[in-house]
């Protein structure tokens, strides 16, 4: 064990920006846990990202599943002691369902990955992040989770278009998520952010979205490598309107 290298855990990291994600940390010099619910899928991500000499490693993690969190956590504990970055990365997001058609079951099934996930996984990490000298966990959000973004201007493309309630919501809880734990946290090094991707090439979308996977990864990079004096509670990445590289602060 070299205490000194720094751990990653990325969930839902067999691709898209998970997958980036992994691979750009991996490049940093950290030691990167690839997670994935399905072995078959994330020990081919890992292989991939290994062959090509980086430290990446495949665990299996379910973010619906407490006992596969469980294991997970107690893997890394056994293997690391510490956990020095987590990036909560899992979510799904079609079929869109407008408010008023909107089913228990829909809500459900995308609050469990996107939402309790998150939660789940980061407080079953969280003793080896307060093991490690100054953590970061990165939550993947969506300017589509701003309340003021979605609902402030009737002009605007996004108050327009985006009709859908499930994953704006879910996404929305995702910010507010960041904020309660930085703020339990800030007398912590510890630093909470939640990353804004923005609309990224990727299965999620059919691959639909003009941003690559390798830029929504440098955002989630970013956020998690701030420095000592960076702010925690930090809702950063790229926006609707930005010029493609100007990454900017959202309003939650
Ligand atoms: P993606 O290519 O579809 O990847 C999603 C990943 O999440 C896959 O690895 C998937 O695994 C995994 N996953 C789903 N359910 C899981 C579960 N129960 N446990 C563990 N892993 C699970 O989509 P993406 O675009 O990279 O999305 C990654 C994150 O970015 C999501 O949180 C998404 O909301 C967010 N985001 C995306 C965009 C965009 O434009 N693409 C924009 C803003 C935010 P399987 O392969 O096994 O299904």
């Amino acid at each position: 064990m070299n205490a000194e290298r720094e751990i990653a855990l990325v969930t839902g990291a067999n691709k898209g920006i998970g997958f980036a994600t992994a691979r750009k940390l991996a490049e940093l010099g950290m030691t990167v846990y690839l997670g994935a619910r399905d072995e078959t899928r994330g020990t081919h991500a890992a292989e991939q990202l290994h062959a090509g000499g980086l430290d990446v490693t495949y665990i299996q993690i379910d973010v619906t599943d407490d006992k596969s969190i469980a294991a997970a956590a107690e893997r890394v504990k056994t293997e690391r002691g510490k956990l020095d970055v987590l990036v909560n990365n899992a979510g799904i997001g079609s079929p869109d369902a407008i408010p008023s058609e909107v089913t228990r079951a829909q809500l459900r099934n995308m609050f469990e990955i996107n939402v309790f996930g998150s939660v789940v996984v980061t407080n079953a990490f969280l003793p080896l992040l307060r093991q490690a000298p100054a953590a970061r966990i990165v939550n993947i959000s969506s300017e589509v989770g701003s309340l003021s973004a979605m609902l402030d201007d009737p002009e605007s493309m996004m108050y327009q278009y985006l009709r859908d309630l499930v994953y704006p919501t879910t996404k929305a809880a995702v910010n507010m998520i960041t904020g309660q734990y930085a703020k339990e946290l800030r007398d912590t090094p510890i630093k909470v952010s939640a990353a804004i991707p923005g609309y990224v090439a990727t299965d999620f979308n059919g691959r639909t979205g003009h941003r690559t996977p390798e830029q929504a990864a440098e955002i989630v990079t970013t956020l998690a490598t701030l420095p000592a004096d960076a702010p925690t509670g930090q809702y950063w990445g790229s926006l609707t309107g930005a010029e493609d590289g100007v990454h900017q602060h959202g309003r939650w």
